[in-house]
């Protein structure tokens, strides 16, 4: 049994909303019902089971008409969701994608149970409630209402529950191998900017994203003599090891803006009051030793950092296997996030200069996957996108954004297919830092006006003679 608390700003925003595209209390409010349901079917990665919110979404979908359609794969518990709409066929379909997996839990360090879907004081709390089940539900609820009010569609509109974001190896890219036919759009919307709240509930800013940075994992090898411990000798590779990574504790990757990231950072700067605004306007515009002192301040916030630079982050290290035994070598993983548009090999090579180390070398883990160029802010659904968050939040600023991680926007992009990124629903920076953390939620009231915003949105994008 759910208990929704709605709270009193809820009810006055509903109220001032109340003009022709204003939906139902009961429309928006079960956005937060159905998410408190797919959190409580436990899709984290590993072993990212999908089955179960295909099970959930099945049923809903059918009912409005939609031809749903389910696509296995190797592991039997993982399926890709697909529930479309039919327009009239005059225009190419309007995608909606959003992972249906999870990243685990640390359940001792949530106050709730992390897969009970849990509402309380006016928030759903759960794993994914932000990432992504959350913008899951409210893509869900929106195409459902598009069925519920029969607006009539040029377009088809698809919903995409997917599996295996956080992980691999069947995600979209392995989906856009095998069934590229279901998932063929003219464009998409996926995971990716934010919708900001300040301290007193505002919206400060909603970010777009238009590309995502590009993963890169590196190892670092370092070979020395295998021996008897109680003869240690200098070129220990678990020492060689230690010494690169503390080098990497004190090195810091130079300043990189994209177009886009740079629009972001105007935003920041316009829309920050005091000490922060006057940085962010340094940071774009100050001397160099402006510049530096910015970048060193707003550096304190991880995201921020990440997304200035490239990104290093040692992620595993291993070697030895017995006290008595010198390992000949060791490993460690580096977790690389590149601006688009940086060079792999360049950035390879600043880093075998950083360590200058005969007994060391540097390589990719993998194979890097092509680049994706960057969805143009011209197109269509950005346009109508960033119209109706400014409609349904008039104080923010609204800005393209390059989203800090990775997203399994690529399948698309490298097809050519724009593709854009947003959490659809208020957040605070407090509630963002919880996404893949502990106590993870997302305020119903942020549910009912991202589904009010993103209807409006589709409405508009796919519906027959629409204004646009
Ligand atoms: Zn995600």
């Amino acid at each position: 049994m759910l208990r929704v608390t709605r709270c009193l700003a809820g009810l006055v925003a509903a109220a001032v909303l109340a003009g022709p595209a204003a939906l139902a209390a009961q429309d928006t409010d079960s956005t937060a019902l159905l998410l408190a349901q797919l959190i409580r079917a436990n899709s984290s990665n590993p072993p990212g089971h999908t089955q179960q919110i295909a099970d959930i979404l099945g049923p809903l979908f059918r009912a409005r008409g939609f031809q749903v359609d389910i696509v296995p794969t190797p592991d039997s518990a993982k399926v890709h969701f697909f529930a479309r709409l039919k327009g009239n066929g005059s225009k190419k379909p309007l995608l909606l994608a959003a992972h249906a997996d999870v990243v685990g839990v640390e359940r001792e360090k949530w106050s709730v149970d992390p897969f009970a879907g849990v509402i309380k004081d006016g928030a759903v709390y759960g794993r994914g409630a932000i990432d992504f089940k959350g913008g899951m539900a409210v893509f869900a609820r929106a195409a459902m209402l598009l069925a519920d009010r029969k607006v009539p569609l040029d377009r088809d509109v698809i919903f995409l529950a997917e599996a295996d974001e956080e992980g691999a190896p069947m995600n979209t890219s392995w989906l856009a191998r095998s069934h590229w036919d279901k998932m063929d759009a003219e464009f998409a919307l996926n995971e990716g900017g934010w919708i900001i709240t300040r301290d007193d509930g505002t919206v400060q800013y909603v970010s777009i994203s238009t590309s995502d940075k590009r993963v890169m994992n590196l190892t670092l090898s370092a070979k020395g003599t295998s021996t008897h411990s109680s003869m240690p000798l200098p070129d220990n590779a678990l020492v060689t090891i230690g010494r690169a990574l503390a080098k990497l504790g004190s090195y810091e990757t130079p300043l990189e803006f994209t177009p886009d990231s740079r629009r972001f950072f105007e935003t920041l700067a316009k829309t920050n009051r005091g000490e922060a605004g006057r940085l962010y306007t340094e940071l774009l515009r100050g001397t160099p030793a402006q510049v530096a002192n910015a970048d060193r301040m707003l550096s304190r916030d991880a995201l921020i950092h990440s997304l200035m630079r490239n990104t290093i982050a040692p992620v595993i290290v291993a070697g030895g296997f017995r006290s008595n035994v010198i390992p000949g070598s060791a490993e460690a993983t580096l977790n690389i996030r590149l601006i688009p548009g940086s060079d792999p090999a360049a950035f390879i090579r600043s880093l075998e200069q950083l360590f200058n180390d005969p007994l060391l070398t540097v390589k990719m883990a993998a194979p890097l996957a092509p680049p994706s160029p960057a969805s143009a802010d011209t197109s269509l659904l950005y346009r109508v996108l960033a119209a109706e968050a400014k409609a349904q939040w008039p104080e923010a600023e609204v800005t393209p954004y390059l989203f800090q991680a990775g997203t399994d926007a690529a399948a698309w992009r490298t097809r050519g297919i724009p593709v854009f990124g947003i959490y659809p629903y208020p957040i605070s920076n407090d509630e963002l830092r919880r996404m893949h953390g502990n106590d993870e939620r997302v305020r119903v009231e942020s549910l009912r006006q991202g589904t009010e915003m993103l209807f409006r949105t589709l409405k508009r994008v796919a519906g027959s003679d629409a204004p646009r």
